[in-house]
């Protein structure tokens, strides 16, 4: 029960105060009353701290003895009902009667609620006359008298209301009422404020309560960007105890983030209060969030945070997969796949990216050679801090980790956390620390590229001011990514190859071809001049050299001298003049039969005395024995302006060039030396039947007078002749016409031999010539009893020739014929005939011809030993004569003969039409 202590409200029964002064200490009393209640009022949160301080201050400021507060309520049916909270100084009869009234008008406390305004009930007068019945039958079996009553009202709304009663009456004057007025609005602010409170306190509770049972983080933030709310969740997400995070400013509580698209984004939504979504990675708590934030009637934002890091990841992961996967089939070329890979994965799946190579793929050799094929960052200037690094670096090939250890044994590394520790177990040097540091790597994956079990090299991704860390979802990207990478370099590895196959072959048809070309070219060069000019002119060009010389060995193969050049300057062509064959330059090895390849300056300078003319500064050679087969007789020189590596086929083709240059001067020095030999012979040959000629035509003369005057004299002309004479006149005579017809065989033939004798030829009838012979021969068969028979007379056949030198023919190998029979013997002359030729053949029974004689009887002065023939005359030009004539016909005279069975000659002649 409230006190009664420094009641305010004078008693009735009291002189009312007449002097300034009561009135002035009443004043203060009330005030200070009034401050006490508001004082009260103001320290009390809840609306039961406000019914208790408004109740109890009231009751003591008012000097009441008793009282009870009601609060205006609804009753279960929504009627209207005031429900008593707080009551004092009655008994529990009437504290029951009060704790629920329904509003009735014509009761003090309802009239106050309902109406609005103060009750204000002074004396046992004063009920009777407004309250008739109540106060006899209420307030005196109470033991009360004087009543105030109080309605808590703010604006039009009736909260609640107060009743304080006092034992005696009580005057309530136009002061007391202000008071009593002000306590009441006092109380009506109070609690109108405590139940706002209150609502509010309720709502928020209600509220988290809802946000606190849902899956994602939430969060609440005012204008100031302060947590006001974090569900457990969101606690979770963010990495801190709630407790440590409400009232927090969120940049404090996520520092970095208001730098961040997650902060921009807040403060975005925060300034246009609109509800916004997106999706980001949040580096501070390594997420990726799917952010949906709503603005909040207090100004704020409340914020809900789905944690999509995995989904996100996965996304983009196989986004990223397949867009390599596109990368990598967009070229054979796979260095530039590669650094557009490299590319692609630069910022999605790494800060950085590098790809290293080996030299020679599938090499295992230790240390490998690497060849960096792609680094990648956003900031070119830290790709330029990392190259710097690489000069500056040596990498310890033996180290246990790392790229070293990816290639040594071909299995992947992942480092998800590089700590400091790290870095100083790896540098090398202080310097190399420092400069990891400065690299800020968070966090790496290295694995091997490799392609049907050969390790091509290693793909390395790193992060670092992402602040991302890779985990374990990630190598298995990385090496999915390593797998198809290796597949696409494989791919264009053995396309290349390919290529390279190809390129060589063809490169080798278009060699031999040229070599062909340059064989039959040269094959047709009849001189060593001709010759030179071709190997400078094609074989030169052929091989892309800038020029090219040919160096020959002088007679005693003491020097060499240039024999023809191409590229080359006169003053370059003096200097080459005279080198002696031993000299200190590639010649010299050439002229002992070794090719020499020399594929840059300096390698010529290493082995070699200063070219006599330096061609270019990076000159590569190659000089090339040239031979026909036996001993070098010079050399071929090829220079190239730029340095030239001589692989193998290259190589072999060259030499090849060389041995053809070799072999077609060599065939070239031969034939001008057997034409200047045949020249030789034919001149002779030529002086020797001019001699002759002139010697039988000189000789006939006076041959022709002995036998005229031996003649005279046999005809007795210069007087009588003897037997004995006449025997030796006719002698001399015989002899005289056998030296005659010698010297006329040697005329003819000379005549012959020198393309002096005219040719008439036409289709004549070989039957009749050969008819016309027989009468000539009568005599000297006759002599030998030889029979002459003729076959094939019927035949008529037409032969080209001319009739004179036919019968000629004939009549020489007829008189062989019988000059070779042995008397009794028989001649044979058939004729016969094919589809181009006519056939004339002498055969006889005579001695024959012994096998290795046969070829050279047609040769002039060729006479079988006399021993076999037996015979005296003869000049051993018959043969030789005949065929000339055959021969200079279309035609020919050959033989067949054995000794002993006779000798067969066929005159062969061209068939007329
Ligand atoms: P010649 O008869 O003036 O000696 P030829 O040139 O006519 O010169 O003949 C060359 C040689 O060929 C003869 O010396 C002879 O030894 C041989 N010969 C030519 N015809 C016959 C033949 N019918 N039978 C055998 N030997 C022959």
């Amino acid at each position: 029960m409230a006190s009664r202590a420094g009641g305010t409200l004078h008693p009735v029964s009291s002189r009312p105060a007449t002097t300034a002064t009561k009135i002035a200490t009443r004043s203060q009393e009330r005030a200070r009353n009034l401050l006490s209640l508001a004082t009260a009022l103001s320290r009390s949160v809840t609306p039961d701290d406000v019914a208790d301080a408004m109740f109890a201050e009231g009751l003591r400021a008012l000097g009441a003895d008793a009282g009870w507060l009601a609060l205006v309520a609804e009753s279960d049916d929504g009627a209207l009902v005031f429900r008593m909270i707080r009551s004092s100084g009655y008994d529990r009869e009437t504290e029951n009667r009060y704790r629920l009234i329904e509003p009735q008008s014509g009761r003090p406390l309802s009239d106050a609620i309902l109406f609005r305004r103060l009750v204000l009930v002074e004396s046992r007068a004063d009920w009777d006359a407004r309250y008739p019945g109540q106060f006899a039958a209420v307030i005196e079996p109470a033991g009360y008298e004087a009543l105030a009553a109080l309605p808590v009202v703010v604006g039009d709304r009736a909260l609640a209301g107060l009743v304080f009663t006092f034992r005696g009456p009580r005057i309530f004057d136009d002061d007391a009422r202000t008071y009593l007025e002000t306590i009441g609005q006092l109380c009506a602010q109070a609690l109108d404020r405590a139940r706002a409170f209150d609502a509010e306190r309720r709502e928020r509770e209600r509220t988290q309560i809802v946000l606190g049972a849902i899956a994602d983080a939430c969060v609440a933030i005012d204008t100031e960007f302060r947590l006001t709310y974090l569900n457990e969740r969101a606690a979770e997400l963010l990495g801190k105890p709630i407790g440590t995070m409400v009232g927090t400013r969120m940049w404090a509580a996520l520092p970095g983030v208001d730098d961040a698209e997650f902060g921009r984004l807040l403060r975005d939504a925060m300034a246009t209060r609109r509800a916004t979504e997106y999706e980001t990675y949040v580096a501070q708590i390594e997420r990726w969030l799917a952010v949906r934030a709503f603005p909040s009637e207090d100004g704020g934002l409340v914020v809900f945070l789905q944690d999509i890091t995995r989904g996100r990841r996965a996304r983009d992961a196989s986004e990223f997969l397949v867009e390599a996967s596109r990368v990598l089939a967009s070229s054979l070329d796979y260095e530039t796949t590669l650094q557009n890979l490299s590319s692609a994965a630069v910022p999605r799946i790494a800060d950085w990216c590098s790809i290293d190579m080996l030299q020679s793929p599938g090499d295992r050799s230790w240390p490998p050679t690497l060849r960096r094929v792609a680094l990648t960052h956003q900031n070119p200037q830290r790709v330029a801090l990392v190259e710097r690094l690489r000069e500056r670096v040596r990498t310890d090939w033996s180290s246990p980790s790392g790229l070293p250890r990816v290639l040594r044994e071909g299995v992947s590394e992942y480092t998800p956390d590089i700590t400091d520790e790290i870095r100083r177990a790896t540098a090398t040097s202080d310097e190399h620390l420092e400069m990891l540091r400065e690299l800020a790597l968070s966090s790496v994956i290295i694995v091997p590229l490799a392609a049907r079990g050969r390790l091509l090299g290693a793909l390395t991704v790193c992060m670092a001011e992402s602040q991302r860390r890779y985990e374990m979802s990630d190598l298995v990207i990385v090496e999915e990514l390593a797998r198809r990478a290796g597949t696409a370099i494989d791919n264009a590895l053995l396309y290349n190859d390919a290529l390279d196959a190809q390129r060589t072959a063809v490169l080798a048809a278009e060699r031999t071809r040229r070599l062909q070309r340059l064989t039959a070219i040269m094959a047709r060069a009849l001189s060593e001049r001709e010759v030179l000019d071709i190997i400078v002119e094609q074989a030169i060009v052929a091989v892309g050299a800038q020029a090219g010389i040919v160096m020959l060995l002088s007679g005693d193969g003491t020097t060499l001298r240039p024999a023809r050049s191409v590229g080359y300057p006169r003053e370059a062509l003096a200097a080459l003049q005279e080198i002696p064959a031993d000299a200190p330059y590639p010649v010299r090895e050439a002229l002992r039969g070794e090719p020499v390849f020399l594929a840059t300056a300096e390698e010529w300078n290493a082995r070699y005395a200063p070219p006599v003319w330096k061609f270019s500064a990076k000159h590569a050679a190659a000089v090339l024995p040239l031979d026909g087969g036996g001993q070098p007789f010079g050399a071929l020189s090829i220079r190239f302006a730029e340095s030239h590596e001589f692989e193998a086929d290259e190589r072999e083709f060259l030499v090849a060039l060389a041995q053809q240059c070799g072999q077609a001067l060599e065939r070239a020095h031969l034939l001008t030396a057997e034409r200047a030999a045949r020249t030789e012979a034919e001149d002779a040959n030529r002086a020797k039947m001019e001699f002759l000629a002139t010697m039988s035509h000189e000789l006939r003369t006076p041959l022709n007078a002995i036998g005229g005057y031996a003649e005279l004299i046999e005809m007795g002309v210069r007087g009588p002749v003897t037997a004995l004479q006449r025997h030796d006149l006719q002698r001399i005579q015989r002899s005289q016409e056998q030296l005659l017809s010698l010297i006329n065989d040697v005329l003819n033939f000379a005549k012959l031999e020198a393309g002096k004798v005219e040719f008439n030829t036409r289709a004549v009838d070989v039957r009749e010539t050969v008819d016309a012979l027989e009468p000539l021969l009568a005599p000297q068969l006759a002599a030998k009893q030889l029979t002459l028979q003729s076959v094939d007379r019927a035949t008529t056949v037409r032969a080209i020739a001319d009739e004179d030198k036919l019968r000629q023919v004939l009549l020489n190998l007829l008189s062989n014929a019988v000059k070779f029979t042995p008397d009794g013997g028989q001649i044979i002359l058939s004729c016969a005939h094919d589809e181009s030729q006519v056939y004339v053949r002498v055969q006889d029974t005579g001695i024959g011809i012994p096998t290795q004689y046969l070829g050279r009887i047609f040769d002039p002065f060729v006479q079988l030993e006399r021993r076999l023939t037996n015979v005296v005359s003869g000049t051993g030009l018959g043969l030789a004569i005949s065929r000339d004539l055959a021969r200079a016909m279309g035609g020919d005279v050959t033989v067949e003969s054995a000794p002993g069975s006779g000798s067969t000659f066929t005159v062969a002649l061209k068939k007329a039409e």
